[in-house]
């Protein structure tokens, strides 16, 4: 089942994809900071939003 990963703080998508990812790869892959805002990417549904995409 598709995921989206969004920072909860612009709504830049993290991460899109068919393969289960933790919140801790998806932090890890953007070195705990959001690219396009800089906000830090720490707790899992307060600064990263997920959703499913049936
Ligand atoms: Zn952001």
């Amino acid at each position: 089942m598709p995921v989206t990963y969004t920072c909860s703080a612009c709504g830049f998508v993290l991460y899109r994809g068919t393969r289960p990812k933790s919140y801790e790869d998806v932090c890890k892959q953007w070195g705990y900071v959001c690219p396009v805002c800089m906000s830090a990417l720490e707790v899992p549904g307060k600064s990263i939003k997920w959703k499913f995409n049936p």
